[in-house]
């Protein structure tokens, strides 16, 4: 579906977040001991940087936390899909505290999955999390085992490629199912992120989704944010569909979700964290550029969506 010079530079991203992810992780913001194996240059980020990266980390860790340990039966069965997962570190975060779901799918291109993939083989600390079953496939491009599997996929090409692949590895479409996107529909033309989101509305009774993407693109920071990714060649596609947090939470109910919240990355910071938690990534660096902070946070949005009430549980900010 793409011109594989355009796709190259979009796989590029991974290496941004990873490197974000790093920088946060040594600094003590988070605690991810996994992910400096994926990240080749290491970088200092700026502290509204590492803040912001945090931030994305909690959101995203807590709510596969909740999902994992759902109380339902049902969630002997649960399975998770990171859609465009790059050098994510979720599943090892997650077999390290032995909270294992019962399936566990990443998706992205084959180009990274192939590093990804060779990463995990030479790091023992990775690899002795991949369960005993796994093995190498499509060239080292792909990882199999009844209970995560890396899989290489366009999902451009969503019912062709990536759906095959996902029922070949053991997906369940009756299991409840949390889906996980962190700056990757917004890549993608919107009727491409429709086509997913359609599929996942008619044949998955019990999912839900959690993005995390830009938005805001008209005001003088937005234009900047564009400008400086069009700099690389780089086009946030979902934006001009879905440019603000209304249209990224309505996008779900109209087509069909049962129901969707959104929530800014600032008010997620200032709302969704523990103060005890605040004081402590207060301590790591000096902050003195809040206005900056507040721009920044204010262009990025967590949005979660259910196609059922049954995964109210893991629903993304607990009140
Ligand atoms: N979600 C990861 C994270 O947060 O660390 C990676 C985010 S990175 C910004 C975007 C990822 O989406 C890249 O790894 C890229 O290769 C992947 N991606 C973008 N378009 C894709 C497509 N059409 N098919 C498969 N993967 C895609």
């Amino acid at each position: 579906a793409g011109n594989r010079d355009d796709d190259h530079i979009v796989q590029e991203t991974s290496t941004d977040a990873s490197t974000s992810r790093e920088s946060a992780s040594r600094l003590g913001y988070i605690n991810d001991p996994f992910i400096k194996h994926f990240v080749r240059n290491p970088q200092r980020r700026a502290p509204l940087i590492n803040r912001g990266t945090y931030a994305r980390f909690h959101g995203v860790q807590s709510t596969l936390q909740r999902f994992a340990s759902l109380p339902q039966a049902s969630s002997s069965k649960n399975q998770v899909v990171v859609l465009g997962s790059g050098f994510d570190t979720s599943y090892f975060l997650l077999a390290a505290k032995n909270q294992r779901v019962a399936r566990y799918f990443e998706i992205d291109f084959a180009e990274i999955n192939a590093k990804k993939a060779a990463t995990i083989y030479r790091k023992p600390a990775l690899k002795s999390l991949l369960p005993k079953d796994t093995e190498v496939k499509c060239g080292g491009t792909e990882l199999h085992s009844a209970r995560y599997c890396l899989l290489s996929a366009d999902l451009r090409c969503f019912r062709d490629q990536v759906v095959p692949k996902l029922l070949a590895g053991g997906f369940d479409c009756s299991a409840p199912t949390l889906f996980i996107s962190e700056c990757v529909l917004i890549y993608l033309d919107p009727k491409h992120s429709d086509a997913i989101l359609d599929w996942i509305t008619e044949q998955i009774p019990d999912a839900a989704i959690l993005t995390y993407e830009q938005i805001l693109p008209n005001d003088r920071f937005g234009r900047m944010m564009i400008e400086n990714l069009r700099s690389r060649q780089l086009e946030l596609r979902g934006l001009i569909a879905y440019p603000d947090l209304e249209s990224t939470r309505s996008r779900f109910v109209s087509r069909g979700w049962k129901s969707a919240f959104a929530i800014d990355l600032f008010d997620y910071h200032q709302k969704c964290i523990d103060q005890e938690e605040l004081a402590r990534i207060a301590k790591i660096e000096f902050m003195d550029e809040w206005e900056e902070f507040s721009l920044l946070t204010k262009h990025y949005a967590f949005t979660f969506a259910c196609t059922s009430d049954s995964q109210s549980s893991t629903a993304f900010v607990q009140n």
